[in-house]
């Protein structure tokens, strides 16, 4: 099945008790046993939901994976995988990435003994200076938040293997229509769901999807016993949301294609950061690992001013001012003061976020008014 149909069809199958095209919302804590241990496959909604089962097998499916896994939030779906470790093991990460995770490795895990290191890998044969016996698991995220750095997966993969080291990557920003971790290597591909692949800034979810029977075994473990799970409502919600994936995936591009050209022939910005430019030091990797570039771009205007970037982002009218990204509509933030507020200065403006960085999500509305808006807004 190509994967423009997998969006629609992948892992899912109609409904068996009336052939609902789409899966019931099965908003139940319990279900009925005949006799103790007699039941059709689900016994406590923490466990297994036939709502969260179709979802988690669509999320498999997009992946190019066997298991599927949902999660109450992104955040939710990392911490899953971090503990899959203990005390005295050690994670390889990127040093650019999501504020949150950033948050849950050095102010929660680092206090139950796992240790991490923060590295560049946009030259990923790197990370193998970090390697000692201790290290388990190497974190990827590409591309970057906020910076749009293009991490090798391939590469990382191959360091991975050769050191029998697990290697996840958070492959939010590029969604699967973009970009296929599993199938380059990776042994756990991780989704803010929240993000894309709901798409309509309506629901809070993370997602995991894995190949290797025994690695889902361990997770399933986890979801189960730490019970960091979604419920049917927002199970139905991101199943809907899949649906159109590619659609909106195809539009985001466009658009995102448009607007990071208009940045970049503006006279005060900076520097435009879209994986889809000639300049991207990683266009190459990016072009070698991802069909397309899609709707994330940051910026920075000249003189680098704070105050002028937050007049810039409260002036923005058709672009929303918020956290958050993937969804259709267009939002715009300032890392700076928002989502990476929660990582010190000087770490965050050694990758690059500076005080006047601005991102955007680019939306699937009509580009012209996108640009007439970032026009009237930077001036
Ligand atoms: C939003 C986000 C997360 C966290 O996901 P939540 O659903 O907000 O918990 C993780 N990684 C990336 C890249 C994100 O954008």
């Amino acid at each position: 099945m190509k994967f423009n149909t997998k969006t629609i069809h992948g892992g899912q199958e109609h409904d068996t008790a009336f052939g609902a095209v789409m899966p019931p919302i099965y908003q139940t804590s319990t279900y009925a046993q005949s006799t103790p241990g007699g039941h059709k496959g689900f016994e406590y909604s923490r466990t297994h939901n036939p709502t969260r089962a179709a979802l988690e097998r669509a999320f498999a499916s997009l992946e190019s994976g066997k298991h599927g896994l949902a999660f109450g939030s992104g955040l939710a779906s990392i911490d899953a995988i971090i503990k899959l470790l203990k005390p005295g093991d050690e994670v390889i990460s990127t040093n650019d990435l999501y504020g949150g995770t950033y948050r849950l490795f050095t102010k929660i895990y680092e206090r139950f003994g796992v240790k991490f290191h923060f590295i560049g890998m946009e030259n990923a044969t790197t990370i193998e200076d970090y390697i000692n016996e201790n290290t388990k698991l190497i974190w990827v995220e590409t591309p970057t938040n906020p910076m749009m750095n293009v991490i090798d997966i391939k590469k990382a993969a191959q360091i991975a293997k050769k050191h029998n080291i697990l290697l996840a990557v958070d492959n939010t920003f590029a969604t699967p229509f973009l970009q296929r971790p599993l199938e380059l290597g990776a042994d756990i591909v991780m989704h803010s769901a929240t993000k894309y692949l709901g798409g309509h800034s309506d629901v809070v979810m993370g997602a995991l999807v894995v190949n290797d029977d025994e690695l889902a075994e361990k997770l399933y473990f986890i979801q189960n016993a730490s019970g960091a799970i979604c419920g049917p409502q927002d199970s139905f919600l991101v199943l809907r949301g899949l649906k159109t994936l590619h659609v909106r995936m195809q539009r985001h591009c466009e658009n995102g294609r448009k607007i990071a050209k208009y940045l970049s022939n503006h006279p005060k910005i900076e520097k435009v950061y879209w994986p889809g430019l000639e300049s991207h030091p990683n266009h190459q990797v990016a072009k070698d690992q991802m069909s397309d570039f899609g709707g994330m771009i940051s910026f920075v205007t000249k003189g680098n001013d704070y105050n002028e970037a937050i007049k810039i982002v409260e002036n923005l009218k058709i672009f929303t001012l918020a956290e958050s990204l993937g969804g259709v509509e267009s939002l715009a933030g300032h890392p700076a003061s928002m989502t990476h507020a929660s990582i010190p200065k000087e770490e965050r403006e050694k990758t690059g976020v500076v005080d006047s960085l601005i991102r955007l999500s680019v939306g699937i509305e009509d580009v012209d008014d996108l640009i007439a808006d970032l026009k009237q807004a930077i001036g």
